[in-house]
């Protein structure tokens, strides 16, 4: 496991920059990364805040769902996260975390809008994810389906959170943050629509210059 402190270190970062930009508090939401030296990966404990990882409570755990011995529970949300590693190649890395304006969105059962073009150009579609049919949190049965679609690499968890899945752990930081910003916006722009009487806007159908120009031809 050459790369073992490596990728902790990179967990802890990031988890740091999910922390100090509120997007967790306390010790809900988990983040993993995919180990390039061996069939594994390393996440955050359960029970473990965002602020408090550290390279001693890190835990591995090999993909065929086999924990390295450790003081600490795996997180909650291990199978899930596992899942998307064995079905995605391209998936080296999740941010799940419960940022506020996304979870707004996602317990009003609203699907988040790609109203920006820097939405457009890095996600394309946020799908909304419901519940579990026994009305319990989101697991790998509801939530692998939706990223079997290789365009997906952002989604929002009904009454829960949000995904972000990159190749590396800060493009899957990354789109947590774009995730809560639009769901942010989203609140801004649907506020001052009402209180101006408007009921339609305009949404972005490129997201890049380039686009745009072979849109053209
Ligand atoms: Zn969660």
């Amino acid at each position: 496991m050459d790369d073992l402190n490596e990728k902790k270190d990179a967990l802890i970062a990031t988890a740091k920059r999910c922390f100090d930009l509120r997007l967790q508090t306390n010790a809900g939401g988990n983040l993993s990364v995919r180990l390039d030296s061996a069939n594994a990966i390393v996440i955050k404990p359960s029970g473990v805040g965002f602020n408090e990882c550290t390279r001693d409570n890190l835990q591995i755990v090999h993909l065929d769902g086999t924990l390295e011995l450790s003081d600490y529970k795996p997180s909650k949300d291990l199978d899930f996260h596992l899942d998307l590693y064995r079905i995605r190649k391209d998936i080296r890395a999740v941010v799940h975390c419960h940022s506020p304006w996304a979870t707004g969105y996602a317990s009003a059962g609203i699907e988040i809008p790609c109203l920006t073009v820097q939405t457009i150009e890095k996600i394309g579609r946020m799908p909304l994810i419901p519940l579990s049919p026994q009305g319990g949190p989101q697991t790998d049965k509801e939530i692998s389906p939706v990223f079997e679609d290789p365009k997906v690499v952002a989604a929002v968890l009904a009454n829960h959170g949000t995904i972000g899945v990159g190749n590396t752990l800060i493009k899957a930081q990354y789109l947590a943050e774009i995730i809560e910003e639009t769901a942010h916006i989203a609140y801004v722009r649907d506020t001052l629509m009402a209180a101006h009487g408007k009921t339609a806007a305009d949404l972005p159908q490129y997201g890049t210059a380039a686009d745009a120009r072979a849109a053209e031809q």
